[in-house]
């Protein structure tokens, strides 16, 4: 029974993280997405861009389409209600909730300086790659999990750290 719960969690997990990549893909970056595409580049990508990808607070009380997003989780959790029998529907909604909530805290930490989470490497990583989403605006559409951006080819890395990049200056001067 418990593999079961957590089984409906990782799936609940896995389909709100690729909802929200194919959203902000789809939506968020194509004329046709409409109100959500252009708040998405008139506040998010006008607020951080370039030289300027954090700030002391979080810039995204206007034109912030987190709301619209709650439309998808709703309807998929209106067709676990009917499908699931009603303790595994109560895992989803669980699952459903922490996800979802997971999403909207990653996207704001990424943008506010000396965030908590950024003592964490795993953290740092992703916010290198939601960084390359900035100034590259093709790629990079996860925000939890790039792994889809990788199964829709639109997956960049980051570039790599000065540390690292001095380290092959040396090796390229020493050929
Ligand atoms: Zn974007
Ligand atoms: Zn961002």
């Amino acid at each position: 029974m418990l593999l079961s719960y957590l089984a409906i969690a990782i799936a609940t997990h896995l389909l709100v993280s690729l909802a929200q990549t194919l959203m902000h893909y789809k939506l968020g970056h194509h004329a046709y997405g409409g109100k959500l595409f252009r708040n998405h580049i008139n506040f998010h990508h006008t607020y951080y861009s370039k030289d300027h990808l954090v700030s002391a607070s979080y810039l995204g009380e206007e034109g912030n389409n987190t709301p619209y997003f709650l439309i998808p989780v709703g309807g998929v959790g209106a067709g676990a209600y009917v499908a699931l029998p009603f303790d595994l529907f109560v895992a989803h909604a669980v699952a459903s909730a922490a996800s979802f909530y997971v999403h909207v805290l990653f996207d704001r930490e990424y943008h506010v300086a000396g965030s908590w989470l950024q003592k964490f490497a795993w953290f740092r990583r992703k916010q290198e790659l939601h960084f390359v989403h900035h100034l590259h605006a093709n790629r990079n559409f996860g925000v939890v999990h790039f792994f889809w951006d990788r199964l829709l080819g639109t997956y960049r890395s980051p570039p790599p750290a000065p540390a690292q990049r001095r380290r092959e200056t040396v090796m390229v001067a020493a050929k």
